[in-house]
């Protein structure tokens, strides 16, 4: 028995000191462990100082992570000491097991970094719904609320930072993010992209050398404020970005000239003489795409009628072959009109048989 035990708390608490399992139940629920700590006193979270005193002692039950398929609950025996120090504001206090509980915590520190971890990865309503399949059931909010109250991380001040803004609302609220761009990492967000909080950002932090930023004017004040040493850049996406607005732009205002400049090109293989409208047909004559698909089929037809081959008939047309065998294949016209160039104009209408 003795070394069975031992074997439970290496195998259940291998990172916590001074913790004695007492036993260890499984039934169809759950598993329960029942623990204490073993230690004589405890620290006074208020003043610090030590005591031995115990006053009373109660049970808690915090969950802790799933094992072979089973929820797992720790009834853990804790104690209640007096504070020995009478300048403490405290008179008793309960006692923590350092790397296993906190105060008013309903789940183990592990399973509380577990919780943490898919609320890190997943978010809120996906990591809720994971936990529920490794069998812990917590709501969205809560596992938010994990990752809020995880510890910031110590990030170095970078040496080139991006500056950039972000949409919390797309047209409505606008935030500041900051990225290392040695890392490729976002390093903070700021609410708001004022000049001001950029510049008190960059202020704090003197090592940065380079800032990367748009061209937009309250990023360029907030940076040669926050970080006169700095020299600014504009990002190189940011310029893309502009050349090919600007580009686009001049091309939109003369979209009319470039019509205008290139006519139509007409095949030399294309007859004259249009086809007229086959009765019946809901694709009357005028349809650039009827029309030139119904004088192809004609072309085609004529020559496959006058005995030319195919591989032929694409070198006299500069067609593919693709395009033939649709042609060729197609008693009439009419059955090459489908999908979703059916009744629409547009201007690759007359291309689409090409393709
Ligand atoms: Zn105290
Ligand atoms: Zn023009």
């Amino acid at each position: 028995m003795e070394k069975s035990v031992l074997r439970f708390e290496e195998l259940l608490f291998p990172s916590v000191a001074d913790v004695a399992v007492l036993s260890v139940d499984v039934n169809n629920e759950a598993i329960c462990v029942e623990a204490r700590w073993t230690t004589p006193g405890s620290v006074c979270p208020g003043c610090g100082s030590w005591s031995s005193r115990v006053h009373s002692s109660y049970l808690r039950f915090p969950a802790d992570v799933p094992s072979a398929g089973h929820r797992v609950v720790l009834c853990l025996k804790v104690r209640r000491f007096f504070c020995q120090d009478a300048s403490c504001g405290r008179r008793t206090f309960v006692e923590q097991v350092p790397g296993l509980t906190r105060q008013h915590g309903r789940w183990t520190e592990r399973l509380r970094s577990t919780l943490a971890a898919v609320g890190l990865a997943l978010a809120g309503r996906a990591g809720a719904r994971m936990a529920r399949v490794f069998g812990v059931s917590v709501s969205r909010s809560t596992l938010l609320r994990l990752v809020d109250a995880l510890p910031e991380l110590d990030v170095p001040a970078p040496r080139v930072v991006g500056v950039d803004e972000y949409a919390i609302r797309k047209g409505h609220t606008y935030g500041t993010v900051l990225v290392d761009v040695e890392t490729r990492r976002p390093v903070d967000l700021l609410p708001g992209r004022e000049a001001s909080s950029l510049a008190v950002w960059l202020a704090e932090r003197p090592g940065i050398e380079v800032v990367c930023r748009d061209r937009a004017p309250f990023f360029a004040d907030g940076a040669s404020t926050g970080a006169p040493q700095a020299v600014q850049v504009a990002d190189r996406w940011h310029l893309w970005h502009n050349l090919s607005e600007a580009a686009e732009r001049c091309v939109a205002d003369h979209r009319a000239c470039l019509r205008a400049e290139t006519p139509v090109p007409r095949r030399p293989s294309q007859p004259r003489d249009e086809p007229t409208d086959a009765s019946g047909s809901p694709w009357s004559t005028g349809h650039r795409f009827a029309d030139r698909t119904r004088a192809n089929h004609a072309t085609v037809h004529a020559l496959v009628a006058a005995g030319s081959s195919r591989r032929v008939i694409e070198r006299q047309l500069r067609m593919t072959s693709r395009t033939v065998k649709r042609l060729a294949d197609a008693a009439k016209p009419e059955y090459l009109f489908q999908g979703q160039w059916q009744g629409r104009r547009s201007v690759l209408d007359e291309f689409k048989p090409y393709w």
